[in-house]
């Protein structure tokens, strides 16, 4: 089975909903129909821009898909401060960021949350970007790929195979998030191999073909071609490098062929 690449742009806390309605104009006007025949990009602003970038993408019928940041796993109720997958959903997001590390390291993010995350998304009938990745310590005691592939298995408990084939996990070393030092493309490859390979065992061959695996980790133009190269790296998750739009137009436009 042949996967579509996915390019997502995980802005964090930047962009006012101004400064999201002029990247948008200048992105879509950077990219072809080639492009985006090859590669699926995904746009994820802070929540207060959900709202203009979807009006800006639906009334330019630009072919970028709106992602948010981060969710909560009930459909409603008093939880102050937090955003529904409903909610979500009626803005036209397709694509929803769950447990990404900063959400895991600075706001308690746990495996159990970010499993009721991945059904709330699914159950609203969007695509969550699962995020997993150790940290330098535990990859320089040798239990990175362990560690990284329970984290898949806890937060895939309980999905249903034909959901976990549309799904999307992104490999995101913690030590490679905004340092500039990104793993090695086979590094990236090894690692989306047995993330692969635990998708088959735990939910049989035909969600393995469908998953799209991304890698995460200070990607830009210069390594991105590098870093997707591998059989099992079906995309790429984008924090500093999506700031601007002509940057992450040409990190985009480095998948051209040839
Ligand atoms: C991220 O935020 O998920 C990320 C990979 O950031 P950066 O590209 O800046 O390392």
């Amino acid at each position: 089975m042949s996967r579509k690449p996915l390019v997502s742009g995980n802005w964090k806390m930047h962009h006012t909903h101004l400064d999201a309605i002029a990247f948008v104009q200048k992105l879509a006007f950077s990219l072809d129909a080639e492009d985006h025949r090859r590669t699926d990009v995904s746009l994820h602003p802070a929540f207060t821009a959900l709202r203009s970038v979807q009006t800006v993408l639906d009334a330019d019928r630009i072919p970028v898909a709106l992602g948010a940041q981060d969710v909560h796993w009930e459909q409603k109720g008093a939880f102050t401060g937090e955003i529904s997958p409903l909610m979500l959903a009626k803005l036209n997001v397709s694509y929803v960021i769950v447990g990404h590390s900063e959400r895991r390291q600075y706001f308690g993010e746990t495996d159990e949350t970010v499993s009721k995350k991945v059904r709330a998304v699914l159950a609203a009938g969007m695509t969550p970007i699962i995020c997993v990745g150790e940290n330098e310590e535990q990859r320089e005691a040798g239990g990175a790929e362990d560690l990284v592939v329970g984290q898949l298995e806890a937060a895939l408990r309980s999905v249903a195979p034909e959901a976990v084939a549309s799904l999307v996990v992104a490999y995101e070393p913690i030590w490679a998030i905004g340092t500039g030092r990104t793993a090695t493309p086979d590094d990236a490859q090894a690692m989306a191999a047995a993330l692969r390979a635990a998708v088959v065992a735990d939910h049989g061959s035909e969600a393995g073909a469908g998953v799209r695996i991304q890698y995460g980790g200070s990607v830009n133009p210069d390594n991105v071609a590098d870093m997707l190269g591998g059989p099992d790296v079906d995309g790429a998750l984008v924090g500093g490098a999506s700031l601007d739009a002509e940057v992450f137009a040409r990190l985009i436009t480095q998948l051209r062929p040839g």
